[in-house]
């Protein structure tokens, strides 16, 4: 069962309310040179176009920094409104301050309270970036890493927790630590007068019972918007299913706002991998629907032809590609539910469920597939044209 939303204040990310009162926000992070305005803009046109209502960009250098406002314009061009977040290290007080166009035109900066200086640098510098967050009316990120913990903050905690006969372990502390590093920084934005709800809060770990830890720790001590990402998670299969199993607790537990899929990008793999993966996540959960539900099942010595599987892969396929114009000019279709079953053990039964659903007979190579619709027989598809079929039921039943 899952519990309701942790009760958050609502901060606009541009366009976007990232909060409580709002559904979880997916986000990602582009991978290309920032300063290579081009390449830039299309993977954040392709990030956006794949569902991702927020998009994140490096701004590490003075080049990047100067590139913002061109990529926004393409952005513009392509008619795409995506908010785009600057992602700040070392440097972030010294570019937002450069660069005052750039500063107006992001919807976002990402503070990162570890590597903005330390001593009484970190102070000048965490306030010259809030400055200009104040100035242009922009929400921050306070993103807390794991690998980049603020070493004097850690090393406080770490001196109490000695002083106090190292009652905690030096994990324990260090999750403290992050939460601390976080809240402290917050409240020191806002006693530099940045409003409280342009702030939210990141305290991302690689393991997913750390931030399983860190985050329930966080939760009841603010009502900041919290975005939630296990940072590192992998390639491939181990990033998914490992953001996965990291997420899906807190999410069912009502924590985070705002997700980010950080996948480890297979050679060739398209990028906006990680927006369908953090789509599949809050699908997966209830909390929100992008794409038809497609029941398939997983196939079974009754399916020894690889017809089922062929009949499956297409299908989704399909279903994922069309959604773009389906959204456009069938409000709702993602409420969908469709069925595609190996065989009459449960083929019968799901389809009968689902809004559209076919149904393999199981062996043979000359299969003959019932269809249901609403609950009924509709048709039974035979012959070499069954996905073409079913693809023209569905595209006939999305119309009416
Ligand atoms: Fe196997 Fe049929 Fe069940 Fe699919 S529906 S897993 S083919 S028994």
């Amino acid at each position: 069962m899952r519990t309701p939303r942790r009760q958050t204040v609502t901060t606009w990310v541009g366009r976007i309310p990232v909060g409580s009162q709002h559904p979880v926000v997916v986000q990602s992070m582009t991978n290309t040179d920032t300063a290579d305005a081009e390449a830039t803009a299309l993977q954040v046109a392709q990030l956006a176009r794949t569902g991702s209502e927020i998009v994140r960009v490096t701004v590490n250098t003075r080049e990047a920094a100067a590139a913002i406002p061109e990529i926004v314009e393409r952005l513009r061009v392509l008619g795409l409104d995506v908010p785009i977040v600057g992602d700040f290290h070392y440097n972030g007080h010294i570019l937002l301050a450069e660069f005052p166009e750039t500063a107006r035109l992001l919807a976002k900066y990402r503070i990162n309270p570890g590597n903005v200086g330390a001593g009484q640098h970190h102070d000048a510098n965490f306030a010259t970036m809030i400055e200009v967050a104040k100035q242009y009316g922009k929400p921050v990120r306070i993103g807390v890493n794991w690998g980049s913990l603020d070493q004097q903050v850690l090393a406080r905690l770490m001196d109490e927790n000695a002083a106090a006969g190292s009652p905690k372990s030096t994990t324990d502390v260090t999750i403290d630590a992050m939460v601390t590093s976080a809240l402290e920084s917050a409240r020191y934005a806002e006693a530099l007068g940045l409003p409280h709800d342009q702030i939210i809060i990141s305290v991302k770990v690689s393991s997913a019972p750390e931030l399983w830890q860190v985050y329930r720790q966080l939760a009841p001590l603010c009502d900041y918007p919290l975005h939630l990402g296990l940072t590192e998670a992998g390639i491939g299969m181990k990033g998914m299913v490992a953001s996965s199993v990291a997420l899906a607790p807190l999410l069912t537990e009502g924590i985070g706002d705002t997700i980010r899929v950080s996948l480890t990008p297979e050679p060739g793999a398209p990028r906006k991998l990680e927006v369908e993966v953090a789509q599949q996540i809050l699908q997966s959960l209830g909390l929100r629907q992008f794409l038809p539900q497609v029941t398939s099942c997983p196939g079974c010595g009754r399916t020894t032809s690889t017809f089922f599987q062929h009949l499956a892969g297409q299908i989704q396929d399909y279903i994922r590609d069309s959604m773009p114009e389906w959204k456009v000019r069938y409000p709702g279709v993602e409420e969908m539910q469709v069925a595609v079953m190996g065989c009459v053990v449960n083929g019968p039964g799901e389809s009968k469920h689902a809004h559209i659903g076919i149904s393999l007979p199981g062996t043979g190579e000359d299969p003959r597939a019932p269809v249901y619709q609403d609950g009924k027989l509709l048709t039974t598809l035979k012959g070499p044209r069954i996905v073409e079929d079913f693809q023209a039921l569905l595209d006939r039943y999305v119309e009416e």
